[in-house]
Parts: C-alpha cells; sequence; structure tokens
C-alpha cells in the first residue's frame, strides 16, 4: 500500500510541475475548507453560503425575506450579521493565506420559506387562525414561485431585499479585519450569483464599494476584496465583454449555464425523460456530468474570449461540478482558465488532469519555446 501511495503523490508532484490550470475547491465550512487544503487546494474557488442561512437560522431568514416593515427586516439582519462574521472568520482562518470567494446568497427561494401547503391546511382547519400564520401565508403566496430554480435567486434576491448584500458584505469585511488583527493573512473575495446584465452587477459593485469604505473608515484597515461574478447565465457569457468591464474575476457556473443553455431542469436530472435520452444517444452523456462542448462549451470559450478583450489581467475560473471532472478539466485547459474549482474530494484528480491537459497541450509553465 505504501508503494501506491508513493506512486499516488509522485504523479501529483509532477502534475503540480507542469500544470498551468490552478486547482481551488468548493467549501462552505471550516472542516471542509481543512480537508481541501488537504487535498492540495490553493484556494476555495467557491464558498456556498446559502447553508449558513438555514437550520436554527430559517426563522431569521423568513424575517429577512417576508418582512413587512422596514423595521422587521433590519431586526432580522442585525442577528444574523455576527453569525455571518464568525462563520467567514472560520472559514478564512482555515485558507489562511490562500483566496476564498464567498458567493452571496443564492438560495431557490422555496427552501426558505415555510411550506405552503402545511401552512395553508393549519390556517384553514384552525376554529380561529393564528393571525400571524395568515399574513404569513399571505406573503407566501406572494411569493410562490412556479421554477424557482429561475426563479428570485442569486443576484435577484439580493436586489430586491433591501439591506442583504450590504450585510453579507459587512460579515465579510469585518471577518477579514478580525482575521488580520489576529496576525491572518485573509484573502476573501466577493462572488456575485447569476447576474443576466451589467447592470445587476454595477448595482452590487456599488453596494459593496460603500460597505467596504465604511468599514475600513471604522477599523482603520484597508479592506479591499476583489469583486467578481458567475458567468451562468446564457446571457451572461453572450455579454461578457460588458460584465468584464465591472468584474475583476469570472466563474463559469456550469451547472447552471448548462441548465440554462439546454432548457433542462438541473433537479430533474434523474428524470426519466432524462434517461431514455441517454438511452437514444441523443447526447453520450449527461452534459452536467461532462461539459457539453458544442453548445456550453462555446459559450464558455466565447466569455473568455470578450472578457480578457475588455480586460487583459481578469481571472477567470470555472466552479461548477465540471470543474472536477477529467474531460472536462482538459476543456478548461484548452480554452485558457486559470484555475477550476471542484468538491474537496476531487481535487487530485483535477490536479493529475491539468498536468496532462498541459502535458497533451505542450503549453504548461515548464513547456518549452
Ligand atoms: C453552478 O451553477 O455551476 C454553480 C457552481 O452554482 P450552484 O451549483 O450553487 O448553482
Ligand atoms: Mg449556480
Amino acid at each position: 500500500a505504501d508503494g501506491v501511495v508513493d506512486a499516488v503523490a509522485g504523479a501529483l508532484d509532477q502534475a503540480d510541475r507542469v500544470r498551468r490550470l490552478e486547482v481551488r475547491a468548493n467549501a462552505d465550512t471550516p472542516e471542509d475548507a481543512a480537508r481541501a487544503r488537504r487535498f492540495g487546494a490553493q484556494g476555495i474557488g467557491l464558498c456556498r453560503t446559502e447553508h449558513m442561512f438555514l437550520g436554527d437560522r430559517r426563522q431569521l431568514v423568513e424575517a429577512m425575506i417576508l418582512a413587512h416593515t422596514d423595521a422587521e427586516r433590519e431586526r432580522a439582519l442585525d442577528a444574523l450579521l455576527p453569525l455571518q462574521r464568525a462563520d467567514f472568520v472560520g472559514i478564512l482562518t482555515a485558507m489562511d493565506g490562500l483566496p476564498v470567494t464567498i458567493r452571496l446568497l443564492d438560495p431557490p427561494l422555496h427552501e426558505f420559506l415555510p411550506d405552503h401547503t402545511e401552512l395553508a391546511v393549519r390556517v384553514a382547519t384552525a376554529a380561529r387562525p393564528d393571525p400571524h400564520d395568515v399574513a404569513l401565508l399571505d406573503a407566501v403566496e406572494r411569493m410562490h414561485e412556479s421554477n424557482p430554480m429561475l426563479g428570485l435567486r442569486g443576484v435577484r434576491l439580493g436586489l430586491v431585499v433591501p439591506g442583504l448584500v450590504a450585510m453579507q458584505v459587512r460579515a465579510v469585511a469585518e471577518a477579514v479585519v478580525e482575521c488580520r488583527r489576529s496576525g491572518g493573512h485573509p484573502r476573501a473575495e466577493i462572488m456575485v450569483p447569476l447576474i443576466a446584465t451589467v447592470e445587476e452587477l454595477r448595482l452590487v459593485r456599488e453596494e459593496v464599494e460603500r460597505v467596504l469604505a465604511e468599514v475600513s473608515a471604522s477599523s482603520g484597515l484597508t479592506v479591499d476584496c476583489p469583486v467578481g461574478t458567475m458567468i451562468e447565465l446564457p446571457r451572461a457569457a453572450l455579454t461578457a465583454g460588458g460584465i468584464a468591464a465591472e468584474a475583476e474575476f469570472f466563474s463559469f457556473g456550469t451547472n447552471d449555464l448548462t441548465q440554462t443553455t439546454w432548457g433542462f431542469s438541473r433537479d430533474d436530472v434523474e428524470a426519466a425523460f432524462f434517461s431514455a435520452y441517454l438511452a437514444k444517444g441523443v447526447f453520450p452523456v449527461s452534459p452536467f456530468e461532462t461539459i457539453d462542448r458544442q453548445g456550453v462549451g462555446r459559450l464558455v470559450e466565447s466569455a473568455v474570449a470578450e472578457g480578457r478583450a475588455a480586460r487583459p489581467d481578469l481571472t477567470i475560473g470555472v466552479c461548477g461540478e465540471h470543474g472536477g471532472n477529467p474531460e472536462s478539466v482538459r476543456f478548461f485547459h484548452d480554452a485558457g482558465l486559470d484555475y477550476v474549482s471542484c468538491s474537496p474530494f476531487r481535487v487530485p484528480v483535477a490536479r493529475l488532469e491539468a498536468g496532462r491537459a498541459a502535458i497533451a497541450a505542450g503549453d504548461g509553465p515548464g513547456a518549452a519555446v
């Protein structure tokens, strides 16, 4: 067994010497971040903040989204702020010195709202319905969506719920201050999900800059986080040149980009029609697994070209599931990305594949010119 371990370590070492793609991990907790680091991740390419709003915090999230008054919403946001700050201190500490891309909240809304049917039954069957339940039902009905994955998610939620972006950015900035005061070297980046138009990014960016300036002034430390965006809608990919003007980095969200390019719901990839399609050979493997070079791949290539033309120093990565899929890693190398980000357990495979891709293309850092 030791021989195998040594052989794997040797292969990884060799791959690391030749590869040009950086390999980061998708991790949302300090434990996952530490694991990713042990597997050789060079940063966190995607820290999803959704899970930080579940469990005990659901009540606060409900109050924030369904608030009837500004005061109610502000109270919920004030209560969430220190919890978020502690989340970010944990993950920045685990990844000290390495980049951590923190993505602003991107939940499908129905995951956070109370169950509509349950609530409706409770109101309908109560002898005297609780006024709180009645108001809640009314709010939930107003926000009900037929297609939550195409609904009030990502940047849309951030722009619709006043104070949400500011709370998350303040939590990031205050966590950076706290880590620096304890002698750390936190490198937080802020990433905006589900952008379709540069206007959305511009609005969020203004908010980010305002909050960073406030925290810098009150702490006496200059807090400066790069701001970038996910590219996960065809419209964003097709207008990448304009979007690059407001983004320091791009990260392709190929899960959503596959869903929206094909018009297949991510939630239904296990559905009967999908396997029938696979069996008929409409596609040889699921496009959610291996990058679809003809469709999604071309959107990626065009966005890379437009983005870099507009901003030559633009950093570009991918953080969809494809980031850890061997064939897709080769594609991302050839497309000229700077990094792939995948789940911690797939980091070693991504390192190997990035090395093989550089050798196959003859353009790793050690390649002869
Ligand atoms: C994606 O869409 O590829 C992505 C990484 O974001 P999420 O899976 O969280 O939607
Ligand atoms: Mg996504």
